[in-house]
């Protein structure tokens, strides 16, 4: 590793300033999905047990850089103190003398949460200033936030020059697993994608292209790429513009990726319309009617590669899982990648709604790693250096040097 973790200091009596993703949705000012705050635990357990006094900082929601009690960390810290097992503190402010006295009160082993990043506009401007004041807080600097590290902030990249900085053990852990997935990775390779749109995912396309030897292609964008091949996709989703496409099957082409597309899809005349969802195999015109997910062949097809794979990564659902009769897709990639985990192979699901999918259809625990990033994730499947990550590696060499 180019970066410094959790083993690398002895925390004992020391201020930590961790930073973690708390972006968490919110209902009715309760936290709607603790996904992110179960993934920050570890990270904060291992500093308490190690009587770290342990200071956390996040950003919650967009208040472009003005106070919204709406975006308040508050009920985050009351549903982390819950899941931890130990009091969280929290006090209304990031930066400043309140701040300060709080952060000096604390015990070995405690923690305190502060307000969000976000209420200061010099926390996304990434203010070498705000950064100063955050540090101040603490005599060490731990980024755990994978989550937002595609993000140059004060909180994410800023201090990281100013106090001694590691990388947390959610870090850690997204980087070792994604890492996996682009230095070296064993062959066969297979990229299943799907999800909404190809342009979310060309840089996707491109960079992996230099990898896998197969896409196993569904989602939305799997009829932009039909359609880009000539075939009438009726109703179904798809993007305007076929050029993305073309150029992908193209690149591919040149490259000898192969390039797996459905043969058979579930439509349907609309979303709504579940109980008139049938097969159809995709050789005439779809006329009025959409494609929801692929077919049970093509998902078949799809579930071979993935089983005589030795890395594969999951991004993006094969069809509409958010309802029952578009899910088999999704379901079927699913089983084939805990299958290839089981046979020794390294899965790693990444993308927002293949994570959320992953969960909703139980899969989310028999697969090597789950990404918990969304843009971090995409952006680093783009092969692009992640801002809050150099900083680490910076951070160490410094070190080093010093
Ligand atoms: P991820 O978050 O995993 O990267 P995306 O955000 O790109 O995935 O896409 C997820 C969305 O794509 C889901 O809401 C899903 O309903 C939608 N989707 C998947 N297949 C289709 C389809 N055939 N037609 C319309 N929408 C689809
Ligand atoms: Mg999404």
């Amino acid at each position: 590793m180019r970066f410094l973790t959790l083993r690398d200091f002895d925390y004992r009596g020391k201020r930590v300033l961790v930073r973690e993703d708390l972006n968490v949705p919110l209902r009715d000012g309760n936290v709607a999905d603790e996904t992110r705050l179960v993934a920050a635990l570890g990270t904060l357990r291992a500093l308490r047990d190690a009587g770290a006094r342990t200071v956390v900082c996040s950003h919650l929601g967009r208040p472009d850089g003005k106070r919204d009690p709406k975006l308040s960390l508050r009920p985050v810290g009351e549903r982390l103190a819950a899941l931890l097992g130990t009091p969280v503190r929290f006090v209304d402010e990031c930066v400043g003398a309140k701040v300060r006295a709080a952060a000096e009160g604390l015990a070995d082993g405690e923690i305190l949460l502060l307000e969000n990043v976000r209420f200061h506009p010099e926390e996304e401007k990434n203010d070498p200033g705000f950064a100063k004041e955050l540090a101040a807080n603490a005599e060490r600097y731990v980024n755990d936030a994978f989550g937002t590290a595609h993000r140059a902030h004060a909180s994410t990249e800023g201090v990281a020059h100013v106090l001694p900085a590691a990388a947390g053990l959610l870090m850690e852990a997204e980087l070792a697993a994604l890492s996996a997935l682009t230095d070296h990775p064993q062959h066969a390779y297979v990229c299943a994608i799907g999800g909404a749109k190809i342009v979310d995912k060309i840089g996707v396309f491109k960079h992996l292209m230099t990898k896998v030897d197969t896409f196993c292609i569904g989602g939305g964008m799997g009829n932009t790429f039909l359609a880009a091949n000539g075939v009438d996709v009726g109703k179904s989703l798809r993007d305007a513009d076929l050029g993305p496409a073309k150029e992908i099957l193209e690149l591919a082409a040149a490259r000898g990726v192969a390039m797996l597309l459905p043969g058979d899809a579930v439509v349907s005349k609309a979303l709504e319309d579940e109980s008139h969802a049938a097969e159809a195999l995709l050789v005439e015109p779809l006329g009025d009617r959409m494609i929801l997910d692929i077919g049970e062949a093509t998902a078949g097809v799809y579930a071979d590669a993935i089983r005589k794979a030795r890395t594969v990564v999951f991004n993006g659902p094969m069809g509409v899982y958010e309802r029952a009769a578009y899910r088999d897709g999704t379901r079927i990639v699913g089983e084939a990648l805990a299958e290839a985990t089981r046979m020794g192979a390294t899965t790693v699901v990444g993308g927002g709604d293949a994570a959320a999918a992953a969960h909703m259809l139980g899969f989310a625990g028999a697969v090597t790693h789950v990404s918990t990033g969304g843009g971090a994730t995409l952006e680093f499947l783009e092969g692009k250096t992640l801002p809050g990550v150099a900083a680490l590696e910076a951070a160490a060499s410094a070190a080093q040097t010093s």
